[in-house]
């Protein structure tokens, strides 16, 4: 949770998805969302498998064209913007199943974003000053590291490029919970310096405590949002069908 998250409609939001409809060939999947991030928040996406949540994030990193629908970031239009010129204005993604290159070694993982223009030094210095314990294996094949520490690479790798928006897919998937828990405090910690993030999480529990808003998608279209508080109950409802 950002350590003062404005109210939505408070300040000029860093991203917003205006009527988003988004899908696969000519299966449409996501049916018109609109979600604003406000600045300096954290935003979760919650909802059980296939509700839509990867596909809205893939359109707000550029690597799905919506069919119709317009996002904008920093109150400009980025829809025709692709993910790599996304990228260089800020937007950092980290995808669902970690993302990392297994036969890279994790300085060579971290080389990787100087392709946004960011130089090696700072990129270092960041993630092992965040990621201490990815310093002594900098040398090692990103492959065999833990799953967890695999994540944590590639979470350190998007937030060395200094991004003004963090894109994160499933952190959880397939860690052990007192991985994801440490995962979820680096989280809380990034947001409470004033990043904001858009998340996707299926397990809701996870991520209600460091969100500042929510919303469960259902079937293509939010079926609740609110705070953390006011989703509790939706939340239950949602994921048991009720
Ligand atoms: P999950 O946690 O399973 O990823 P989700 O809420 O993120 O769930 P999406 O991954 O966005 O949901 O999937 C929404 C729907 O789109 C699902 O019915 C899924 O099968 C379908 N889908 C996702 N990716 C593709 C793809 N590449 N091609 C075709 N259909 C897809």
């Amino acid at each position: 949770m950002s350590a003062s998250a404005p109210e939505p409609g408070t300040v000029p939001p860093i991203l917003e998805l205006r009527e988003i409809r988004a899908g696969y060939g000519s299966i449409e999947v996501v049916h018109g969302v609109s979600l604003e991030v406000p600045t300096g928040s954290v935003v979760a996406l919650l909802g059980p498998n296939g509700g839509g949540k990867t596909t809205l994030l893939n359109v707000c990193a550029g690597t799905l064209a919506p069919s119709g629908g317009e996002v904008r970031f920093e109150g400009n239009p980025v829809t025709s913007i692709s993910a790599d010129g996304r990228a260089r204005r800020g937007i950092c993604t980290v995808p669902e199943g970690r993302g990392v290159f297994p036969n890279l070694s994790v300085r060579e993982n971290l080389l990787m974003a100087t392709q946004v223009g960011v130089p090696m030094d700072w990129i270092e210095d960041v993630a092992f000053t965040q990621f201490p314990q990815l310093a002594v294996r900098r040398k090692q094949l990103a492959g065999t590291l833990s799953g967890g520490e695999q994540q944590m690479l590639a979470l350190a790798r998007a937030f060395a490029t200094s991004p003004k928006l963090l894109l994160l897919d499933e952190l959880s998937m397939g860690l052990a919970p007192i991985v994801v828990t440490q995962l979820y405090d680096k989280v809380r910690e990034l947001a409470a310096g004033g990043l904001s993030i858009l998340l996707v999480e299926q397990f809701a529990r996870t991520a209600l405590p460091i969100a500042d808003f929510a919303a469960v998608v259902l079937q293509g279209v939010i079926a609740h949002r609110g705070s953390p508080a006011e989703m509790e109950e939706a939340v239950s409802a949602s994921y048991l069908g009720g």
